[in-house]
């Protein structure tokens, strides 16, 4: 006997509702808090500000993860957590969680999600977050969305974690449907950094670590402080001068490094700079670079491509100067200067020179 057509829609329903069944435990919202050095990095009040957001749609709670010692730092984060709007904060304080290593993290973060089984968890696209976000997903054995440029709440209540993709001219919209729970990175600056409410507090769950330092093949022998190597922090700086293939010359970057330092800001380069070597790749502003959001950018020089816009375009007030009126940069900045940057550069210059000095 012939079997009757199924109805996609049908069975696209009735798969939706098996998977809701298998997922029901699973619930509210995790934001990863980063410490280092008893120092919270920003990102991860950026991603509380986005987890609000994506939490109240689901309408539930948001909670803060904070892994660390028990010291003056921990507590610290954990009381701005709920300042930055979580409401529930899983900690877990342990002498090993000290120094950042990825086997007691890894431990202590997939502990927690197997035991109070979250339906989502965010963590900062740092060097730290990167490093622990992927042994969580391989260990918990679920997907991850990494440098997630937006996150939504889709109509069938997935997360809906969208990024770039080839080569940043497409933008794609990742759904983690059979895994819980549904992971995501997110770089720094990418998503604006709510404002702090004091007056909230919220409720503690203590876990315990219950590893021993034997069981750690890593071991930190010596921190070596880089307080004295200047770096470049592009991604929190007010003003940012850069400059691109505009300046022709290597040593044209001095005329971007110069007004930066009468600014008092930061300088960074388009893409090309670094590939020529030009510029440390810490320099390098855009889709795989530094994202910025400064009160003040000044592009000189630069085409306005689209991986470098992406990157900028959360600056408050945007200026460029470029010899090309129809430069794609006109676009998106809110002023243009239509003239050579090498001429116009060292002018600026000059003008604040005298004006802060
Ligand atoms: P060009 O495109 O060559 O533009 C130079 C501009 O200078 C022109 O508009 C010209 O009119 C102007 N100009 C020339 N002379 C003068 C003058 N004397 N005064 C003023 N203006 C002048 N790019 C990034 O920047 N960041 C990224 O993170 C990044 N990631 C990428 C990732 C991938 C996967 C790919 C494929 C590309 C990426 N790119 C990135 C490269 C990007 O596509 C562009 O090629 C790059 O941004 C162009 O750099 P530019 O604007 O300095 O150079």
């Amino acid at each position: 006997m012939a079997q009757a057509p199924q109805n996609p829609a049908s069975s696209r329903a009735a798969m939706q509702m098996q998977l809701a069944e298998k997922f029901k435990s699973y619930k509210h919202v995790w934001v990863f808090v980063e410490i280092e050095r008893g120092k919270v990095h920003p990102v991860s009040w950026e991603l509380m500000g986005e987890g609000r957001k994506l939490a109240d749609d689901l309408g539930v709670d948001l909670c803060g993860v904070v892994l660390g010692p028990r010291d003056e730092g921990t507590k610290q984060a954990i009381k701005e957590a709920y300042h930055y709007g979580a409401d529930v904060c899983y900690i877990c304080e342990d002498p090993l969680l000290a120094d950042y290593r990825n086997e007691p993290y890894t431990r202590a973060m997939t502990d927690l999600v197997n035991k109070y089984q979250p339906e989502i968890l965010l963590l900062g696209a740092t060097p730290l977050g990167r490093d622990l976000a992927g042994s969580v997903a391989t260990t918990l054995q679920t997907g991850l969305t990494a440098d997630s440029t937006e996150l939504k709440i889709a109509d069938d209540k997935s997360l809906a974690a969208t990024r770039p993709t080839f080569g940043g001219t497409l933008l794609c919209t990742i759904h983690t449907l059979n895994h819980r729970p549904q992971m995501a990175t997110v770089r720094p600056r990418v998503m604006a950094m709510p404002e702090p409410d004091t007056s909230r507090s919220g409720r503690m769950v203590w876990h315990s670590l219950r590893m021993k330092e034997d069981d750690i093949v890593t071991k930190v022998l010596e921190f070596v402080s880089d307080a004295q190597v200047e770096k470049a922090n592009l991604a929190y700086a007010d003003i940012v001068v850069a400059g691109g293939m505009g300046l022709q010359q290597p040593q044209n970057l001095a005329l971007v490094q110069r007004l930066a330092a009468v600014l008092g800001a930061e300088w960074g380069v388009s893409r090309p700079l670094v590939q020529k070597g030009w510029a440390p790749a810490e320099r390098q502003i855009g889709q795989t670079g530094n994202t910025i959001r400064p009160k003040l950018y000044i592009a000189a020089g630069i085409s306005g491509a689209i991986q470098h816009r992406v990157g900028v375009e959360g600056a408050d007030l945007i200026i460029a100067i470029n010899t090309d009126p129809e430069a794609k940069i006109f676009e998106f900045a809110h002023l243009g200067v239509v003239a050579d940057a090498l001429t116009v550069l060292p002018a600026l210059t000059d003008a604040f020179a005298r004006r802060l000095s």
